[in-house]
């Protein structure tokens, strides 16, 4: 039987950023250095089928350094962690590693310089999710207040709205969080923030792309996990940007192909903790349905490393 035709638009750059990377090999060379097995504080990133490939080389996934001995290292996830974990380890002389990606720490800096300079922060970010925990925990409690919307800037009380300053999530959507942004301008005009928000180029440039790949396509398909804020602002992108139906799925035995009925081209991107690999899988899926002509639609090329901490660069 004759296949149908699809053109495959497929989103660039998608898939691993930087500070991914750079976590993935944080624990790789951790569990080299120092055996099996490591520990690691919360999924390195949020991907299964990284963490469950990290599993089988030796690495052991907790949620909190609790419930790690005392005797194995711990790694802390590319999200950040509250200041309050690394005084723990150090206090129970634990050898540690922090994969935090260096542009959260660059935000947990930028956070701590204003609440010395005597400002009260602000974050914008989503409450719950660990870079978000991670950030306000470097202040103390109740020090940094959340806000996740425009509504929350109308009714957040502050301390004195002339002494105010503001950081973001990395993972957030471009254009929500310039909203959000605008209403803190308009009703705390001196409050100071970064010059452009903190997202990061990974976000903005996956963002970017889909928006450029989903308006000509009958739909859109993220690879990535549900609990990764990236991966789910893509989706949302994707049907700001046009697209009549978009999808997140883990991997290719996730694909809704009864939704997908009758379509003529399909966008496909990942968020930045997909591996490359289960973009492949999806697409081959796509292959062994449909008659594929994959067109790669680049927005901007990365070439953005991080290196791995010291400790892992020196011999055991
Ligand atoms: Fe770092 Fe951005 Fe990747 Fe998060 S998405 S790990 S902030 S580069």
């Amino acid at each position: 039987m004759t296949k149908p035709a699809l053109t495959l638009y497929l989103a660039a750059p998608r898939g691993f950023c930087a500070g991914v990377d750079r976590a993935i090999k944080i624990v790789e060379m951790a569990i080299e250095k120092w055996g099996a097995p490591v520990y690691v504080r919360h999924e390195i990133v949020h991907n299964k089928f990284v963490v469950d490939s990290l599993r089988d080389k030796g690495a052991i996934f907790v949620e909190e350094l609790e419930d790690c001995p005392d005797d194995r290292p711990v790694i802390f996830s590319a999200h950040g962690v509250p200041k309050s974990v690394p005084a723990a380890a150090t206090l129970r002389q634990m050898v540690y590693v922090d994969a935090t990606c260096p542009l959260v720490s660059k935000v947990h800096i930028e956070a701590q310089r204003h609440a010395a300079s005597g400002l009260q922060m602000i974050m914008i970010g989503h409450k719950g999710h660990p870079e978000t925990v991670g950030t306000m925990g470097q202040l103390p409690d109740g020090e940094v207040l959340l806000v996740e919307t425009v509504d929350d800037v109308a009714t957040v009380e502050v301390r004195n709205p002339e002494q105010l300053a503001f950081v973001t999530q990395t993972t957030l959507s471009v254009d929500d969080t310039k909203d959000i942004v605008a209403a803190l301008h308009t009703r705390f005009p001196a409050i100071i923030g970064p010059h452009k928000e903190d997202i990061c180029y990974a976000t903005t440039n996956r963002q970017l792309a889909v928006k450029a790949v989903a308006p000509k396509s009958d739909a859109l398909l993220v690879v990535g996990a549900p609990n990764s804020s990236n991966s789910r602002r893509l989706v949302e992108v994707g049907a700001k940007a046009g697209c009549k139906y978009s999808q997140l799925v883990q991997r290719a035995e996730n694909i809704d192909w009864r939704a997908l009925d009758g379509i003529r081209s399909i966008a496909i991107t990942a968020g930045a903790s997909a591996p490359e690999l289960l973009v492949n899988e999806v697409i081959d899926a796509f292959r062994s349905r449909y008659d594929v002509t994959v067109e790669v639609v680049e927005t901007a090329i990365e070439d953005i490393e991080f290196k791995v901490p010291r400790v892992l660069r020196q011999p055991a």
